[in-house]
């Protein structure tokens, strides 16, 4: 028998123990001990209520089983077992388990990213008489409150903690409830919501007399003769279900919202419902429409099926191949006749790409091969969305899912393959919160767990994935042509300040570029113009003194937006009124000063009034279908001209786009961070590749203001590798990944000494640690402050080697708690980013 904090009394039998992960801030996993009867059906994956603290109940899931108790603390013991069976599986706990102490963080944190939160359980302890209680018991004594409880308790069957709590008129009710157990007046229990509701469809049927029985469904029509509307949903029904055909009471019969459908009276139905000819019942359904393959095979030409061989040869003794196939060389296809591979040898098959809602085409591409075997796991699905994909992997419905960076913890159990699409976008990094992963690196992790096959994809490869590609790690494939030889667009490059002297920029819009547009638009093509910045202008600025208006609780200026008329920091999300008068010297004149996506699609309105202008930015796409309409609205040419930020250099493919143009590429080459021309590279060629996937040739206008920068050169002659080999000198001179590893430390706090010191402090720890390394910082971050939080960064780059990297996290992890502990310290926030963006 458990008494309340789950201690017992059997001590005989080999005592067993779990380790399970809780959802709590700890680093570790807590060690319980099985009570005897839960020893045989208890395992890893499963959930179970344990004791947390003095008082705390909690759900966590088992991660371990073994026989060793622990040292540092008597172990309590666990209380129930929830399920039947495991809801996780041991390949799964592996992966959190890797995630948490590669990216330094707690495996509590890796459970809650891994889980839909409808499959988490809140649970919360709840009280009920005890069966055999009686208040006439003439050993009882209660006190006072005892009674008002377990009054309550006579008619309400049960009570949760909070509502014991309000009748009592105390904070703690838990010795009373104590009591109470002790004295078997009442059984506490655990009531657990599953947050997931299965979506319900109402559907109709014959009832038995009717269904069995040819006389009385004569007798009936006779009956209905002068009622001809109810008839006529007699007949519907026996059109829909035919009951000599099947004449089962329990069949499957049809929606009831068909008989509305098709135009037929709600009340007759209504009425033969009452009359008891139908019946009403509820069926679980599934929230994603069905759909059935129906596209072709995949026909691949000569030059897609060789890249397909020689990846499948590379996988005979590699795990991981790169393919870089250049925009347009129909990766897709190559990835379908793969996918239907792997499929047909029995294994699961995972393909990740970097956003979803962007790649419409391609996602319908694949379920018109796949159809409903495909699941696919988009960011903004509800939480009920998730679990149907969840429990369709679970239940083997789908072998294929196509998801974004979270589909990595869905509960596969036997993948073969994983693909990694894109797989230099940014998008696969999380930021925020921890586990702060790099899905396509965890992918590789995972997929080496499983012993399955990992294809990485990629117009640009990321610096990373090539250099081991270079290295020989990882095969590699490329294919250099794209479907169907339609042509790789032709660059321009067109001088901002040329124009300018020569007084031929018009609206920031140079010569060359205004002529291509609108040649594009006499010949009935459509344009893309990107730059990678939304809202009007990035700042407003006094034309007296220079002021910005700026946010009060970050460091950076406020972004103008002129349609709706206010100012926003794009990092706390403040909005203002744009101000009337200059702060500093209150002047009247400011002016909006720089490009944002906004005012660009203003001065295509002045310059080409003529055309049809839409913008795609998050400002423009934030409900669930807003991107898939502007993509629509485009495809089907009603758009001529997309202004819009990096949303539109991802895998659009419509055959109309002939130009263009980069409207400041200079922008993203001046950012200050080492990857920027990587970046830059990559976004300027995925841009440029929507361009000319037919038979029309395409041109690229890049507006820049110093057209010698060397970048160019290579982006003009498509020259990957070339970029690829000058930039990793650059690298490997000043020591940056992919030649070594970063870690970055952010310390935040409100007051801008202590978090100083804390840094401080923590970089003096830091050096103590055996490991060769370079310790940059403290530094203030890029921005210095946000959300009222001051921000030093600590840089630390360390050796490739794996093993002294885990060396280093451990010893990491200590120091950060160290400081922590110190008392000035307590509120200082360290987060730590491995392999920071
Ligand atoms: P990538 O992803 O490599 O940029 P896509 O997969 O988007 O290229 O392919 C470019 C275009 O060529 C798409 O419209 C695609 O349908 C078409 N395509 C590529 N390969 C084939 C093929 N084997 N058969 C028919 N169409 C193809
Ligand atoms: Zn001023
Ligand atoms: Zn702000």
């Amino acid at each position: 028998m458990l008494d309340l904090f789950g201690h017992t009394s059997e001590e005989n039998n080999p005592v067993w123990y779990a380790d399970v992960i809780l959802p709590v801030p700890i680093p570790k996993m807590f060690t319980y001990r099985i009570p005897t009867d839960l020893v045989k059906s208890l395992g890893i994956g499963f959930r179970v209520i344990v004791p947390f603290g003095s008082k705390k109940i909690v759900t966590g899931i088992v991660g371990k089983v073994h026989q060793k108790p622990p040292t540092a603390y008597d172990a309590k013991q666990i209380l129930d077992q929830l399920d039947n069976e495991a809801v996780v599986n041991a390949l799964q706990i592996k992966f959190w388990d890797w995630m948490a102490s590669y990216y330094c963080c707690n495996l509590g944190e890796v459970m809650n990213a891994a889980l839909p939160s409808g499959l988490k359980i809140s649970s919360e302890s709840k009280i009920q008489l005890h069966p055999h209680f009686s208040l006439e018991d003439p050993g009882l004594v209660l006190d006072k409150r005892e009674l008002v409880i377990l009054e309550a308790l006579a008619d309400k069957d049960e009570l949760d903690m909070q509502q014991c709590a309000d009748l009592l008129g105390v904070k703690s009710v838990h010795p009373i409830i104590k009591s109470l157990v002790a004295k078997e007046a009442v059984l506490l229990f655990e009531q657990m919501k599953e947050k997931y509701s299965p979506k319900k469809e109402v559907r109709i049927r014959m009832c038995a007399r009717f269904a069995k029985d040819k006389k009385e469904l004569e007798g009936l029509f006779l009956e209905l003769k002068s009622k001809p509307k109810q008839e006529q949903v007699l007949l519907k029904y026996l059109q829909e279900v035919p009951i000599y055909q099947r004449p089962e009471t329990n069949g499957p019969g049809m929606q009831k919202a068909g008989i509305k459908e098709a135009g037929l009276s709600q009340s007759s139905l209504h009425t033969l419902i009452k009359n008891g000819v139908f019946e009403e019942f509820q069926v679980i359904i599934s929230r994603f429409e069905e759909i059935s393959s129906s596209d072709k095979e995949p026909v691949l030409t000569t030059t897609q099926q060789e890249a397909t061989r020689e990846i499948k040869h590379h996988f005979a003794d590699k795990q991981t191949v790169l393919l870089h196939g250049i925009t347009g060389s129909g990766k897709t296809e190559i990835y379908v006749s793969l996918i239907q591979e792997a499929l047909a040898s029995g294994s699961q098959v995972l393909l990740l790409l970097p956003e979803i809602a962007l790649t419409t085409h391609m996602v319908s591409r694949l379920l018109g091969v796949f159809g409903s075997k495909m699941g696919v796991f988009h960011s903004k699905y509800s939480d009920n969305e998730r679990v149907e994909v969840w429990q369709g992997v679970l239940s083997g419905k789908y072998d294929f899912v196509v998801g974004v960076r979270s589909s990595l913890f869905l509960p596969f159990s036997s993948l073969g393959l994983i693909i990694v699409d894109e797989e230099h976008e940014n998008s696969y990094k999380q930021y925020d919160p921890a586990p702060r992963f790099q899905a396509r690196d965890s992918a590789i992790m995972l997929a080496w767990l499983h012993q399955a096959k990992v294809l990485l994809g990629s117009a640009t490869p990321s610096f990373e994935s090539y250099q081991n590609a270079i290295l020989g790690k990882y095969g590699l494939v490329q294919v250099q042509e794209r479907y169907g030889n339609a042509e790789l667009p032709h660059y321009l490059l067109a001088n901002i300040n040329e124009d300018r002297r020569k007084n031929l920029l018009k609206l920031d819009m140079t010569r060359l570029l205004r002529e291509r547009i609108q040649e594009a638009l006499n010949r009935q093509e459509q344009v893309l113009l990107f730059q990678n910045r939304r809202g009007y202008s990035p700042f407003l600025s006094c034309e007296e003194c220079g002021w910005t208006p700026s946010c009060e609780r970050c460091d950076v200026s406020l972004t103008y937006h002129q349609y709706s008329e206010e100012v926003r920091c794009h990092y706390c999300g403040f909005k203002d009124q744009p101000p009337k008068v200059c702060g500093a010297c209150g002047h009247s004149k400011i002016s909006a000063v720089g490009l944002g996506t906004e005012r660009i699609e203003e001065t295509i309105g002045l310059l080409f009034p003529e055309a049809r202008v839409a913008r795609m930015d998050l400002d423009t796409t934030r409900s669930k279908y807003g991107y898939q309409r502007i993509l629509e609205e485009f495809a089907a040419r009603n758009i001529d001209i997309l202004v819009g930020t990096q949303m539109i250099s991802k895998g659009l493919d419509f055959d109309g786009v002939t130009v263009v143009g980069v409207m400041d590429a200079d922008r993203m080459l001046y950012y200050p961070d080492f990857r920027s021309g990587e970046r830059a590279f990559q976004m300027i060629t995925q841009v440029a590749g929507r361009a000319g996937r037919r038979d029309k040739p395409g041109t690229v206008i890049l507006q820049t203001r110093k057209p010698d920068h060397s970048i160019f050169e290579y982006i003009l002659k498509g020259d990957y590798v070339g970029f690829f080999r000058t930039e990793m000198q650059e690298r490997r001179r000043f020591f940056y990944p992919p030649w070594v590893k970063n870690i970055r430390i952010t310390v935040k706090h409100k007051d801008r000494g202590t978090a100083e010191q804390a840094a401080r402090l923590l970089v003096e720890l830091l050096k103590d640690i055996p490991v060769k390394k370079i310790v940059l910082g403290p530094e203030k971050g890029l921005i210095g402050r946000i959300k009222d939080l001051h921000i030093l960064e600590i840089l630390v780059k360390l050796e490739r080697s794996s093993q002294k990297q885990a060396v280093f996290k451990q010893a990491l992890l200590e120091k950060v708690l160290e400081v922590g502990f110190e008392k000035p310290f307590r509120s200082v926030r360290m987060i730590i980013d491995v392999d920071p963006a």
